[in-house]
């Protein structure tokens, strides 16, 4: 498996990466909205490695099948990992119903993030009245699992790379 594999980003370089990516998006906002964008949950310092790559690559056509009239704004890797935006013709609540349930789907959905973002930034979940995202591991909110480190990095590494391997069909 490739996915803990790349090069190994320092938490000040994905941190400098997401700055640059909140300046981005910004502009980007002015420019027009809702926008839509992915990336996709790995954890640890290496976003980057050639399956995790290959896996967002599949998400990215993916999500320009279930938003075909989005209008592809940029594809990027950074020390953060793979990134795309979308700018949306269409109502961000809607988007934000349709990215859910996309999130939802399947094995692919679990390990992908979509935000849409309008005015002063991501819709949340609870602004379109669904549920706190679910842990990929047990189901209870994900948010706790993190807060509590109810996983090993170990067991949550395991599960990500059985993720990856159905996705790429391996
Ligand atoms: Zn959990």
């Amino acid at each position: 498996m490739e996915v803990f594999t790349g090069p190994i980003a320092q938490g000040a370089e994905i941190l400098a990466a997401r700055e640059r990516r909140g300046r981005y998006l910004k502009k980007e906002l002015r420019r027009g909205a809702p926008l839509l964008c992915l990336t996709l949950n790995i954890p640890g310092p290496q976003k980057r490695g050639p399956d995790v790559l290959r896996v967002h690559d599949v998400a990215r056509r993916r999500v320009q099948a279930a938003f075909p009239q989005a209008i592809p704004c940029a594809v990027f890797v950074d020390a953060a990992g793979p990134f795309a935006l979308w700018r949306l013709l269409m109502d961000g609540t809607e988007a934000k119903r349709r990215a859910i349930s996309l999130e939802q789907a399947d094995a692919l959905g679990r390990l992908m993030d979509l935000d849409v973002l309008e005015g002063e930034g991501p819709l949340s979940r609870s602004a379109v009245g669904a549920p706190p995202r679910p842990c990929f591991l047990c189901a209870k909110d994900a948010r706790i699992c993190r807060r509590l480190g109810t996983h090993s990095p170990e067991a949550i590494q395991a599960h990500l790379e059985a993720i990856v391997r159905s996705v790429l069909q391996r």
